[in-house]
């Protein structure tokens, strides 16, 4: 596939190439243009090209096009779902459910494209103020290949609604998904240049997009370290940042808890999209009280889980997107096992034979006992693998989770009121689920604290983080 740039399939100025494999089979799936900054300043143009004109747009006319885009999407929902899967990895009901959640998300703009809000402010004798939002211009819109669709709708819905062009840039493992979509939104009559999907690295696309002049906003998601770049890059730019990062999300369950709920609610938050996603529950701290039960269920639902290629039924594991993030878990579960930092009490290795020994499949884990400083508890665990701890009250649970540098997302599962409000209030996350985790639907604020990010997507929060305010002073 090529690069979509103005509108057209565009190819790399340098005439160099990235080949997609299916991370299930090693198979070649097809190439991308391996862009350079070049590409980035055409991009750039085009969308300048186009700014203009689709700032005009009346609000509501600009939420008319992605509700018809929405509506191409969930016609052809299962040939992108099925580009995803053979990309990216994870069973098709979940890229199904992926690229659906892609069109609920451009709805859920155009549906609040009829409330464009300003405020008017009476000062008295001296005059008046109205306050309006206005768009941004350019911006720039960096994504990763955990969760590509879903988090290109949590960056072109709002910006675009807003008013402002884009310059997105994928994943180099999953940018086939993300091109479809951006011909589907032309399709449905975007004008050429307002989105524009520029391929490459994240060294030189990324770096050229979060550097360039005219793009007055970057919004980044993806990996900690690469964040902290992303902020060094953009140092000296004054330019608008939001930065969704990684996150390590703890669940507490209470002895009060609906066990079998809860059993299920930690299987999906840890293992689905075999782990890849940012707000999975990635530590799990469990009442003294209920521990033996629960962790004995829990692990009998993990044996039962069956790993594979996405594409075949019955799945419920994919493979990891990479050698490299196979790798990554592979080591933070060798410290476990090699330093004494806890107990594999099922999985902790590679799966291996025929079915897999092409693709990246890690086993479903469950770790017990985790010392305090493992990296289990300190890192980011981006794969299936879940360490569950025992805690003996509420107050020990609250100091654990809170035990983290990150921020992202955090869950208690109780049936009483006073313990949800202790944790809603004490514990650092930018979203708190009770009795439920992982759910985003595309009305909530998402995004984190400390080192999970700095901004919030989704929701009309951000719409407004994609606008800014200008104000008229009336003097009489
Ligand atoms: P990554 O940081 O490796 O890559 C993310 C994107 O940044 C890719 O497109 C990559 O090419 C690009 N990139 C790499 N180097 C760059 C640079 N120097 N300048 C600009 N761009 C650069 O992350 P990943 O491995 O693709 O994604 C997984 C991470 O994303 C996990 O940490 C996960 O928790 C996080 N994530 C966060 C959220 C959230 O909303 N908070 C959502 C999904 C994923």
């Amino acid at each position: 596939m090529l690069m979509r740039i103005g509108g057209k399939d565009t190819g790399g100025s340098d005439g160099r190439w990235i080949d997609v494999k299916n991370p299930a089979t090693g198979v070649f799936i097809d190439r991308v243009p391996s862009g350079t900054p070049d590409d980035v300043a055409h991009a750039v143009d085009a969308a300048e090209a186009a700014s203009g004109g689709w700032k005009k747009k009346p609000m509501r006319e600009r939420g008319m096009i992605l509700f018809h885009a929405a509506g191409l999407v969930r016609e052809q929902h299962r040939d992108i779902a099925q580009l995803l899967t053979k990309e990216q990895g994870k069973p098709l009901r979940e890229a199904i459910d992926e690229v659906r959640g892609f069109a609920s998300i451009l709805e859920f703009y155009a549906g609040i494209s009829a409330h464009s809000s300003g405020e008017a402010i009476r000062l008295g004798p001296s005059g008046d103020c109205m306050v309006v939002h206005e768009p941004i211009g350019i911006c720039g819109a960096i994504i990763p290949w955990n969760m590509p669709v879903i988090i290109m709708g949590w960056k072109t819905g709002p910006a675009l609604l807003a008013g402002n062009t884009m310059v997105l840039k994928p994943a180099s493992t999953t940018p086939l998904s993300c091109l479809k979509l951006a011909a589907i939104l032309d399709k449905a009559g975007l004008p050429p240049g307002v989105l524009n999907v520029v391929t490459g690295s994240g060294e030189s696309i990324g770096a050229a997009i979060v550097r360039h002049p005219l793009i007055r906003k970057v919004s980044f998601t993806g990996d900690c370290t690469t964040g902290q770049k992303v902020r060094q890059q953009a140092s000296g730019l004054l330019k608008d940042l939001t930065l969704e990062l990684g996150g390590s999300d703890p669940m507490i369950v209470m002895d009060d808890a609906e066990i079998d709920k809860t059993v299920e609610g930690a299987l999906r938050g840890r293992f689905y999209n075999a782990g890849q996603t940012c707000t999975a529950v990635k530590r799990l701290y469990v009442h003294e009280k209920i521990a033996d039960t629960f962790v004995k269920k829990l692990r009998v639902r993990v044996e039962a889980l069956k790993t594979g290629n996405g594409l075949e039924p019955g799945i419920d594991l994919g493979p990891m997107n990479s050698a490299e993030q196979r790798e990554r878990i592979s080591d933070m579960v060798k410290d476990v096992t090699e330093k004494g930092e806890g107990k594999i009490l099922t999985g902790g290795c590679s799966l291996t034979g025929p079915s897999y020994d092409a693709g990246h499949f890690y086993h479903p884990t469950l770790v017990s006992d985790v010392s305090p400083g493992a990296r289990l508890l300190t890192d980011e665990i981006f794969g299936p693998v879940l360490p569950v701890m025992s805690v003996p009250d509420l107050d020990t649970a609250i100091f654990e989770a809170n035990r983290s540098r990150y921020g992202l997302g955090a869950s208690v599962w109780t049936t009483n009121l006073a313990t949800t409000k202790r944790v809603f209030d004490e514990v650092h996350a930018g979203v708190i689920w009770v009795n439920r985790h992982l759910t985003v639907p595309p009305e909530i604020p998402f995004g984190g604290m400390n080192e999970s990010g700095i901004g919030r997507e989704n929701g009309s929060h951000a719409l407004e983080s994609y606008s800014r305010t200008k104000t008229l002073f009336l003097g009489w």
